[in-house]
């Protein structure tokens, strides 16, 4: 990463959160003195969780691809052993299981992508030059000889008062944009900290909105975080999705390379930088290129079923227990592919995500085990297709077991810490709501600090699942390895994390080590646990700090309580 990451807002964060009136003062002062709490909090423990990830990374579950037989043996597992722990099915039809249908997508890219200007054209080679996605779930995604337009950064924020489109006419364009949000002004976009509107994601549903029938990113590595290597992998291949809804599609979602871009531009007699240069201002103006473009691809529907499982611990007050906290844990993997380099093909995801799970397992047995169960109710959720894009999630965000208005908070595990203690817990979403106070205090009690996302820019808060729960205003806490280690050296973490990301992240190596230690996966549980039990018996719910993206989806929600 080329970008200087330790702004003093970084340090600023834990203290600035502090200064905002705690909802569960009271909670936070009286909830950790519960004898009965502390004592079931030994639930949490390392023989119990170390049980949980042996069983879930073994081989006979498949690596827990979605829609294979290991992602049913999981999602069965996962069932059995909350109902041991006297939980109750949480999905709305009273089993345990949520199910959703997945779209597998599969374009033949083109070898090659032509585009023309006035009096020349230019073709471009693809996997070098460019990599192109269906936007759409049918046999083949077309769009003919359509005028390509650059947008800026492709962003419409009123909170932020930009708008890269300001009226313009897109319907039928191929939009071309940059990645990534303004960065420069603490004030807009967070700053460095990169915002949704900084992902990919964001962007093509933007072009979409517009009724563009493609969009294109410029992709440069400060601006994606990531190598093009990236874009090339994870765009080739079988991409799943949820099946269409009503929601805008555009026919194609693509990438170039800066450099393509660049000389793409310059065919129509524009300097990509002085492009860029327009579109760091407020009254940028879209800047139709004066080059069209078509393309045809075939694209090959699969179909398959994957489900969320869901436990319920039934809030004890009458009057909260239709409100919930819901903890999160993906439980897919990558299933079976690729051999590794010792000929092993399958991802058994020990770490990603066996660690999450055993965490909220052992979360769920502990509160199970209260003598009272919390005021307001626990929702336990294995969500699946977490790495297909965060699946799972959206699908229980478009279908709640609990009105949105009414889930009070999520807490969030996905690869634990298998180093051991820390001194620090890293808490991504630090900054956002008032859980922030919570946390810090219940940290405090363990004798730790908190830090935010020491990654700011790589936009960690919106790649995993608690994103889809804060687009429906839900405010979510989500807790990874700090990196500051008991009686360890500065900087041993981080290659600890560093050694992980190269050799074992995402690959068949991801396999339960007996070497593994329990013990900071277990203080992260417990934070959660406590956390947790803060604002199931607050008065009040939390709430995102004034003017934080995702504040007027709260208030929408809670609008419609009121309906
Ligand atoms: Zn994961």
């Amino acid at each position: 990463m080329a970008i200087a990451l330790t702004g003093c807002s970084q340090q600023d964060a834990p203290s600035d959160t502090t200064a905002d009136a705690p909802a569960s003062a009271l909670a936070i002062a009286t909830f950790g003195e519960d004898p009965a709490a502390k004592k079931a909090a030994l639930l949490i423990n390392e023989d119990y969780m170390r049980g949980v990830v042996v069983e879930i990374s073994d081989d006979r579950y498949e690596g827990r691809g979605p829609g294979s037989r290991g992602d049913d043996a999981a999602r069965k597992y996962l069932a059995d052993e909350m109902s041991a722990l006297g939980l109750e099915p949480g999905a709305a039809d009273g089993s345990w299981d949520q199910t959703f249908d997945l779209v597998g997508i599969n374009a033949s890219q083109p070898d090659s992508w032509t585009f023309e200007g006035a009096d020349q054209s230019m073709t471009l080679k693809q996997w070098d030059q460019f990599i192109v996605g269906s936007g759409v779930q049918d046999e083949k995604a077309t769009i003919d000889n359509a005028e390509v337009v650059f947008v800026g950064y492709g962003i419409q924020a009123p909170e932020y008062d930009w708008d890269d489109y300001k009226g313009a006419d897109l319907r039928g364009k191929v939009l071309i944009m940059m990645n990534n949000d303004p960065d420069w002004d603490p004030e807009l976009f967070g700053g460095e900290t990169r915002l949704w509107y900084g992902r990919w994601d964001y962007k093509y549903l933007s072009a979409a909105r517009q009724g563009a029938v493609g969009a294109i990113i410029i992709h440069t590595s400060p601006s994606a975080g990531y190598p093009f290597q990236v874009v090339q992998t994870s765009w080739t291949g079988v991409q799943f999705e949820l099946p269409a809804g009503d929601e805008p599609r555009s026919q194609i979602s693509a990438w170039l390379t800066e450099d393509t871009a660049r000389e793409l531009v310059a065919m129509a007699g524009f300097d990509l930088d002085k492009l860029r240069e327009a579109a760091f201002n407020r009254d940028f103006q879209p800047v139709p290129l004066g080059i069209t473009t078509s393309i045809d691809m075939a694209v090959d529907i699969q179909r398959a079923q994957s489900g969320n499982v869901l436990g319920l611990i039934r809030g004890s007050d009458s009057a909260l227990r239709d409100e919930v906290v819901i903890y999160t844990a993906h439980h897919d993997h990558l299933g079976i592919g690729t051999a590794g380099d010792d000929g092993d093909v399958i991802y058994n995801g020990a770490r990603d995500n066996g660690t999450g799970m055993a965490q909220i397992l052992a979360i769920a047995r502990a509160i199970k085990a209260l003598p009272t169960a919390p005021r307001r109710s626990v929702l336990i959720a294995f969500v699946g297709a977490e790495e297909q894009g965060l699946l799972g999630s959206e699908f229980y965000a478009a279908n709640p077991t609990f009105e949105a208005g009414k889930i009070a908070a999520n807490i969030n595990y996905d690869s634990g810490n298998i180093w051991g203690r820390t001194h620090d817990v890293t808490y991504i979403g630090l900054g956002k709501s008032s859980i922030d106070q919570i946390a810090v205090s219940f940290a405090a009690e363990q004798g730790r600090v908190v830090k935010p996302d020491q990654f700011p820019d790589k936009g960690y808060y919106y790649r995993s699942d608690q994103f889809n729960l804060a687009k429906i205003g839900v405010p979510a806490m989500y807790l990874k390895a700090g990196t500051d280690f008991v009686d360890r050296p500065p900087g041993w973490g981080r290659q600890q994390q560093d050694h992980h990301t190269e050799f074992l992240y995402h690959q068949p190596s991801d396999e339960y080590d007996p070497s593994w230690s329990f013990d900071g996966l277990v203080d992260d549980a417990l934070l959660g646990y406590w956390v947790g039990l803060a604002i199931t018996d607050a008065d009040d719910i939390p709430v995102w700090k004034p003017g934080d993206e995702f504040e007027a989806a709260r208030l929408d929600a809670l609008e419609s309580l009121r309906k």
